[in-house]
């Protein structure tokens, strides 16, 4: 399989009304991308700039990070010629490796637009190297800039940041770097553009020491926590059924915990994320890990709180 490095640059619109009226928040107008094997060895490069048809005018602020004019643009093939060749450019066997999750949504949102063919019908795989930069170097929570990560591990700075080829390249040598650091691969993303379809779809990936569990669309919330794989509190390592020390709670109506134990793998804090669909539907993103009493102590603590707070109000009125 070939990893597919891929940075975009994207213009939106310069003025409220053209911004209101525009069926396209963000217009891709230049694609860089890098080809590595499966030994991370670089074997193919693309780049186009594209002649936009949607914003007529560089937003100013784009306009003075990335550089590039409406005039050189003109010069531009349009979006549909030159994704239908990059995708093509791309083989069939790949991965996508891009900076953050935007460039993935970007890029689907420009396609829908066109009418293009779906990249996916459901979550694709892909790799967010801003998080394998976190995992191989940092805490795996900080996201760092790509500027920030290039100056950290010396990589060679001979071109201004902000273009797609530019880059495209600095992401693929911290990729390179991230990637050669044991277990870091181990860490793909789920780009959910396309969410599961049906049961039979849904993500349940275990990683080294945690799960993700992404599901399909319910239509409110209540529905989501009622299903019982949404609230399934079996191990996750083991499949063993657990006990359930602080059952599902919530703080904001959006997040919900819960800390179960496993008789072989201990405490284990679960977090369920309802997330709103582009349908405006719900779906839920669920992860499990494993956790030391301290943990389980902060979370019980914040459960009382909560209930303490319930009693006062309920006490007041
Ligand atoms: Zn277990």
């Amino acid at each position: 399989m070939n990893y597919i490095i891929l940075d975009l640059e994207w213009n939106q619109a310069d003025d409220l009304k053209t911004k209101l009226e525009s069926e396209l928040m963000f217009e891709i107008i230049e694609i860089g991308a890098i080809k590595l094997n499966s030994e991370l060895q670089e074997i193919g490069r693309f780049h186009e700039l594209i002649k936009p048809q949607v914003f007529n005018r560089m937003n100013q602020v784009t306009g003075e990070l990335i550089h590039i004019s409406m005039k050189e643009l003109q010069n531009g093939r349009n979006f549909d010629e030159v994704v239908r060749d990059f995708l093509s450019w791309c083989g069939s066997d790949y991965i996508f490796c891009t900076w953050g999750s935007l460039d993935l949504t970007e890029l689907q949102k420009n396609m829908d637009y066109y009418r293009l063919p779906s990249l996916s019908h459901n979550p694709m795989r892909y790799y967010d190297v801003q998080k394998l930069f976190s995992i191989a170097y940092e805490d795996k929570k900080k996201r760092r800039t790509l500027q920030y990560a290039v100056e950290f591990l010396n990589i060679n700075e001979e071109v201004p940041f902000h273009r797609a080829d530019a880059d495209a390249v600095y992401t693929a040598e911290i990729f390179k770097k991230a990637a050669a650091v044991e277990g870091v691969l181990n860490n793909y993303s789920f780009d959910t553009y396309h969410l599961p379809q049906n049961k039979a779809e849904e993500i349940n990936a275990v990683f080294d020491d945690y799960a993700k569990y992404i599901s399909r669309e319910f239509i409110n919330k209540l529905s989501a926590m009622s299903d019982k794989d949404v609230v399934s509190t079996k191990c996750f390592l083991c499949g063993a059924k657990t006990r359930k020390k602080v059952p599902w709670f919530s703080n904001n109506g959006r997040n919900y915990y819960a800390v179960m134990v496993c008789p072989k793998h201990g405490n284990i804090k679960g977090k369920i994320r309802m997330k709103k669909s582009a349908q405006d539907r719900i779906y839920v993103v669920k992860t499990m890990k494993q956790i030391n009493t301290e943990v389980v102590e902060d979370i019980i603590a914040k459960r009382n709180q909560l209930r303490e707070g319930r009693r006062e109000r309920r006490h007041r009125s």
